[in-house]
């Protein structure tokens, strides 16, 4: 891999390589850019191939936290971190605070949270070492656990991307199809059951199953799925659902949920718009998450300001479907370019010499 011909393509900021033989830590943090605010992106502690595909994924990962967040109107650039573990560097206690001193380190440029492979404990250790840390279960004005933050600016998004199919965004008798009855999948649901909406749901765990069940959710199973027929389809599981086996089989109008990546490749936003199918960016249905977290920057998490903003995730959705219908553009092009227009239109400020320029962490 050619770094820095990498990072130009994108315009990435910084790439950050930390290791501490002691511990095992082995691990890149990449900031995609700090023209909003600090960046803000999680930890993934994974086993990695190979350290180009752990340099890959945290560039990939970074730039998106940097739409993510530019998309859903926070103060935050974006940034990753990955940690790669395997039998002889397993993640440790030690190794998470060798991380959070690197972190520490980077002064508040960085902020880091949970992702794949860490948890609240993780996010605990690292808090040891720096404040730099968000979604901690002990740190003074934590807003705990972002999921349920999460799918309510699904449901938003649902209510969304309702008005503009239906002209209407009522979900009364709506057929909605949620994939995944996990922390945002099944409270997804519960909102949309408590609007009228007939909520089916299909997931590959049984306790999932059945707290889903116990809650009047009918349940579709895994391999039954692409046979239903309905409204609204909500993956709320994993990504690259959407592809080019799927969608041949869909028989639904809306696809509105919280996983990550779930077109297979960026060209089938395309194939969704030529049959028809309306496609909310994940990016930015599941900005929730990000939005609770980034609260808590603010004097602690505070819920009724929390909820204000993810309540606009609706609003910044019609917006990403206006852009797609002025520009005949798919939707998640269009996403693209409401963030990409966020960030060049306060880069412009930048060039305004300011002597003690206040960033949002010193507010
Ligand atoms: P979770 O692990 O709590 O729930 C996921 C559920 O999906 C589980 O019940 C699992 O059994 C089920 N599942 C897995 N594979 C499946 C399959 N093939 N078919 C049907 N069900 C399947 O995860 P979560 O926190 O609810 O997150 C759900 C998705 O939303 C993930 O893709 C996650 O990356 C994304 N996301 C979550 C948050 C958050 O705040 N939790 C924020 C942004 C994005």
């Amino acid at each position: 891999m050619n770094i820095f011909e990498r990072m130009d393509e994108y315009d990435y900021e910084q790439l950050i390589f930390m290791n501490d033989s002691e511990t095992g830590l082995r691990a890149v943090t990449c900031i995609h850019n700090t023209v909003l605010g600090p960046a803000i992106g999680g930890c993934r502690i994974w086993t990695y191939d190979s350290e180009e595909d752990a340099i890959e994924d945290a560039l990939r990962l970074a730039r998106g936290m940097a739409y993510k967040n530019a998309a859903c109107g926070i103060w935050a650039g974006g940034a990753k971190t990955v940690v790669m573990v395997d039998e002889d560097h397993p993640k440790t206690e030690a190794m998470l605070r060798s991380l959070g001193r690197y972190v520490n380190a980077m002064g508040g440029r960085y902020i880091t949270a949970e992702d794949v492979g860490t948890t609240e404990d993780d996010m605990d250790s690292i808090y040891q070492e720096t404040d730099y840390v968000l979604g901690t279960s002990m740190k003074p004005g934590t807003g705990g656990n972002p999921s349920p933050s999460t799918a309510r600016g699904v449901y938003m998004s649902i209510k969304a991307s309702a008005k503009e199919k239906y002209g209407d965004d009522s979900l009364k008798d709506k057929k909605i199809l949620v994939q995944g009855l996990g922390n945002v999948g099944l409270n997804v649901a519960k909102y949309c059951q408590e609007e009228g909406a007939k909520v089916y749901g299909c997931d590959i765990n049984e306790k999932s199953v059945k707290n889903a069940e116990e809650c009047g959710i009918e349940i579709v199973e895994p391999n039954k799925m692409w046979d239903w027929e309905g409204d609204i389809y909500a993956p709320c599981a994993l990504g690259a659902t959407v592809n080019d086996e799927t969608i041949p089989q869909m028989k639904f109008d809306i696809i509105c949920g919280s996983a990550n990546n779930q077109l297979k490749e960026e060209r089938h936003g395309q194939v969704l718009k030529d049959k028809g199918i309306l496609y909310a960016p994940d990016f930015i249905v599941n900005a929730g998450g990000v939005v609770h977290c980034h609260d808590e920057l603010y004097g602690g998490f505070d819920r009724e300001r929390a909820n204000k903003k993810i309540d606009k995730i609706g609003d910044e959705i019609a917006k990403v479907f206006e852009i797609s219908k002025k520009e005949d553009i798919p939707t998640n092009v269009a996403a693209n370019r409401l963030a990409e227009d966020r960030i060049k239109s306060v880069e412009k400020t930048k060039g305004i010499f300011n002597l003690n320029p206040s960033s949002s962490l010193n507010k």
